[in-house]
């Protein structure tokens, strides 16, 4: 099947606005790289996004999901088949010490709310800038929380398009992993549980955390945050900063030189030049101190 057999077919479930053809990536990512998807899709329903992914696997056309960008690097040669993406799907509903968000709600943004219905749990993800659909996958955290401490449950699509409710027990929440990653689910909504605390403390703490982070991190530059996992008993940026590869990269990426686990694109940077940094931190690392870094972040796509 081709792909004007695709975009004729996917005329079908959504609207013209809502399909794109040729859609550059670097729009949607926040390293700002990436070359462009064959056809990129916004369901605004959830009975829309059912219908594109039962119809991707049923015709065997290759679906990659897309949250918010935040931990996803785009090779230049872009992206086969369809993307998807959920961001229009961003309801996010408090109710006593519930709170409900569809997938492409941002994570701030729940965090926010949440805060603002003097609800404590969720300060730990208010400068994460990725959405819940995104936060799920990878099980967000930060500053000692993460998704796994407040989650009740998860509506998905399967890769048929089947929506079912994961517990708790059944997202298997680890580190940087659950099983919407290993099985591919598709995130729709996710219900949190959170407790009653006290207002003053809670906008301390977002404050501090964001002042932590503004401080600490290179905002400033795109980027894709933590490139690497957490090596067990290790800090995967001490290693980079102490292997001297701070400001080093290829092209217009670099090892950041306010915080070593990030790689920034300084300007002009290529999706090659990015992963080639990544690669030679990895390289660099494992020569030093005999540790192999695990990447965090995902690499999608073909090479150019
Ligand atoms: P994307 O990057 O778009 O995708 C990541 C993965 O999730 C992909 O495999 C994608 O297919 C999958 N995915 C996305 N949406 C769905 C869905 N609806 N259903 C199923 N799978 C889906 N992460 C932290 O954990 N803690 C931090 O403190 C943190 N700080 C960061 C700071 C900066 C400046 C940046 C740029 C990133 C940071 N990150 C951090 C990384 C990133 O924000 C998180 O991993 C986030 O959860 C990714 O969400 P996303 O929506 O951007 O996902």
């Amino acid at each position: 099947m081709t792909k004007s057999q695709w975009i004729k077919d996917l005329q079908q479930i959504v609207a013209p606005s809502q399909l794109r053809v040729d859609e550059p990536l670097h729009l949607y990512t926040m390293t700002k790289l990436g070359g462009n998807a064959d056809i990129f899709v916004l369901p605004e329903t959830i009975e829309q996004a059912q219908q594109i992914v039962a119809y991707a696997h049923a015709r065997n056309v290759p679906l990659l999901m897309l949250g918010n960008g935040s931990n996803m690097v785009v090779r230049d040669g872009g992206l086969r088949g369809i993307v998807i993406t959920f961001s229009a799907l961003d309801a996010i509903r408090v109710e006593g010490i519930t709170v409900y968000a569809e997938a492409g709600a941002l994570i701030k943004d729940v965090s926010k709310q949440a805060a603002a219905a003097s609800l404590t749990g969720f300060e730990f993800a208010c400068g994460i800038p990725g959405s819940i659909g995104g936060a799920m996958a990878m099980n967000a955290g930060a500053y000692g929380g993460e998704i796994n401490d407040i989650i009740v449950s998860s509506t998905v699509l399967t890769k048929e398009g089947e929506i079912i409710t994961l517990s708790k027990e059944a997202l298997k929440l680890g580190y940087r992993t659950s099983s919407i990653a290993t099985e591919g689910y598709y995130v729709l909504s996710s219900i949190f549980e959170l407790a009653k605390g006290d207002q003053q403390a809670i906008d301390e703490k977002i404050a501090d955390l964001t002042h932590q982070r503004e401080t600490k991190q290179p905002l400033e530059f795109p980027s894709a945050g933590s490139v690497f996992k957490r090596p067990p008993g290790q800090f995967a940026g001490k290693l980079i900063q102490d292997s001297g590869l701070q400001g080093k990269g290829v092209g217009g990426a670099e090892v950041s030189t306010k915080h070593a686990g990030f790689i920034v694109n300084k300007g002009g940077a290529t999706a090659t030049d990015y992963i080639q940094t990544i690669e030679m931190v990895q390289r660099v690392v494992k020569e030093k101190f005999g540790v192999s870094l695990e990447r965090e972040v995902k690499i999608v796509g073909d090479e150019k």
